[in-house]
Formats: structure tokens, sequence, C-alpha cells
């Protein structure tokens, strides 16, 4: 397995292989100025799978397919058949808004996809349409339904909190723990890319502790529920007597940039070092000139050998090149 100069085992690709979208997400993309790369540059599905078999080769084993959103892929079903195929790989996961998942889910699970975490900042409608925008909390529902009836499971609900919008409202989502065994995690923002968003980020900002204190007042005390994998990014909680789990994903409050196993790859083909930094290697034009899974291998090695460590979100600084609908979280 490839360690960096930190001495952290990376072995969790995480793949966007598409940066546009059919949501809006306040934090995430503005409604105007937005520029979409072009079919060209995308990496193909022969691209993705070079790159996976080559990651699989120096010892990757996890691997998620992102966005944007990586349902508007039209190659989707492509992609992940043929990754599902690669010897050796472990885990195959996609995360995402849920909104095409009741046409996609069955497909996806039968291409060999294993895992799905969706994207739902709210149970209440009214917050959906506002902070989420162009969705709505009912398409959404019905594509976690279809993922859960396809046994792309456990169920894992990812949600973003932002002040002024969805925070008195996170009990409603953790209450789902009680009955369902799903997931549900809580991002802190951050303020990736400049401009709009980055700049609602900051300004909306909640700390995990502050949700944590809000769903306790509301369902009573949690405990700590250990994790089998000691590179979940979330610390895990139950509620008492609850089949599912609450995470906390807090990258603010609670840096784990200690325990980070994680490269990325942009839908453009750079290995992207660090979420929350813009240092990046180009692998797309080393396949472009020829370059086989040996080349790919190389760069990739020498990717995980140069992440960095830390970030300065405390500073207000994070990445400039890129915001996160860019990267893929
Ligand atoms: N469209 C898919 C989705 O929403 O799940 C995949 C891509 S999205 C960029 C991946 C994750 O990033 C989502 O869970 C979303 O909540 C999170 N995200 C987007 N903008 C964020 C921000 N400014 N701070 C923290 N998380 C953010
Ligand atoms: Fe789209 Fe996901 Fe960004 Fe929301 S968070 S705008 S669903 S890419």
């Amino acid at each position: 397995m490839p360690r960096d100069s930190f001495n952290r085992e990376i072995d969790y690709l995480r793949i966007s292989v598409i940066d546009n979208c059919n949501l809006r997400c306040v934090y995430c993309m503005p409604l105007d100025g937005l520029r979409f790369l072009p079919k060209d540059e995308l990496l193909t599905p022969a691209e993705i799978e070079l790159v996976v078999r080559a990651a699989v080769s120096v010892g990757f084993r996890k691997f998620r397919l992102t966005g944007g959103e990586p349902t508007l892929r039209a190659d989707l079903l492509e992609i992940v058949e043929r990754l599902a195929a690669v010897p050796g790989l472990g885990d195959l996961a996609l995360t995402t808004n849920g909104l095409l998942l009741p046409r996609l889910a069955m497909p996806l699970k039968e291409a060999g996809l294993k895992r799905i975490n969706v994207h739902l900042d709210s149970l209440n409608p009214a917050t959906v349409e506002r902070q989420m925008r162009w969705g709505s909390f009912e398409r959404v529902w019905e594509g976690i339904m279809a993922a859960e009836a396809a046994g792309l499971v456990p169920i894992k609900l990812n949600s973003v909190v932002a002040a002024g919008y969805n925070e008195a409202e996170v009990m409603d989502l953790a209450r789902l723990t009680i009955e369902r065994d799903w997931h549900v995690r809580w991002i802190e923002l951050m303020p990736l890319g400049g401009g709009k968003c980055a700049t609602l980020s900051i300004k909306r900002y909640v700390s995990n502790i502050e949700t944590r204190r809000r769903i306790e007042a509301a369902l009573g005390p949690m405990v700590e529920h250990e994790s089998n994998n000691p590179y979940d990014e979330a610390r895990n909680f139950k509620l008492p007597g609850a089949r599912g789990v609450i995470g906390f994903i807090s990258p603010v409050s609670e840096p784990y940039c200690a325990t980070c196993n994680r490269m990325r790859l942009t839908a453009d083909g750079k290995f992207h070092l660090c979420l929350l930094n813009d240092d990046e290697m180009d692998v797309r034009k080393a396949i472009r000139g020829g370059g086989g899974m040996e080349a790919v291998a190389r760069i990739l090695v020498r990717a995980v050998e140069l992440k960095p460590t830390g970030h300065h979100l405390l500073e207000g600084r994070s990445t400039r090149e890129r915001s996160m609908y860019q990267i893929g979280g």
C-alpha cells in the first residue's frame, strides 16, 4: 500500500466523473457564471478504468465515484461495469444527490456498484428547495428508497448544515436512525474555490459541536459508536436503542488530516492531492500521450509522495483553483 511522506497509508481514490450538476446547493454552486468542462476534456470510461487498474496495482483498494453529479454521466453504467470487473478492487461506492436513482439504482447495482451515499440536507421540503435549489425533497426521498430496494446498503445520508437554512432541523434527520439502519452524517461547511459559495460557507458555518448539542437536546444523549474502520472520516455515535448511526465529519472543528487515506482524481484527469489545497498532477496528459498502466502508476505514487498535510480553514484559506463541485468532496 502506498505511503505518503507523513507515513499515511493512502489506499482510497475518489473519482469525479463530471463537474456539472442538476442541483445548485447554495454552498456549492452559484446560479450564474458557471462554465463546465467540454466532453472531450472528461476522462473516458476506458481512461478511468486505466487509472483504477494502475491504482489497484500499487495497493489502492477503495474507490468512490462522485461529481458534480455523477448520475448525469450518460456512460455511468459503463464506468461502473468496467471498474467492478477490475481484479483486486475492494470497495466501489457512489456519492449522489439521489434525484436520478429511481431510474438508476437497480442498473447500478447490477453493474457492480456496492454502496451509495445520498446527499440530503433536510426532511422539510421547503428547506430542501431553498438550500439545495432546483430539486425537491420528494424526488430525493424516492431515490433513497430505490437505492435501498436495490440493495445499495448501508444507506448513508450526507447533510451539510448551514446557519439560517437547516440548522434547526437536524434532529429530524437524526431521528431516522432510530428505526432504520442508516448512517446519517453531518458535514461542516468548507469554503472552497473563492467566490460566492465560499463566502456563504464561511458566513453560514455551524460547528458540529453545535449540531450534536441540538440533536442531543431533542433526542437524548448519544453514545460513541466504535467504527471498525480507523480511516472513517466521521466520528460515529448512536442514539439510545437506535438501529442506525449518526456521524460527524468535522474538518474545521476537528481536523482529521493525520488519518487521511485519500487521493482524488478530477473529471479532467488531474490527481488532486488534498481536498483543501490546490496541488495537482496531470495524468490525462500522460494517458493521451500514449502512457500505459505503468506510467499512470508512477504518477500516482509520486502524487501520494507529494500529498500535503494540514489546512488553513481557520485562517479563511482554502483552494483557489477549484470549487467543491469540481473536486467531488
Ligand atoms: N452531487 C453529489 C452530492 O451532492 O452528493 C456529489 C458531489 S458533492 C460536491 C459531494 C459532497 O460535497 C456532498 O455531500 C455535499 O454535501 C458536499 N459539499 C458541497 N459543498 C460543500 C461545502 N461548501 N462544504 C462542505 N461540504 C460540501
Ligand atoms: Fe450538486 Fe452535490 Fe454540489 Fe449540491 S453538493 S450542487 S448536489 S455537486
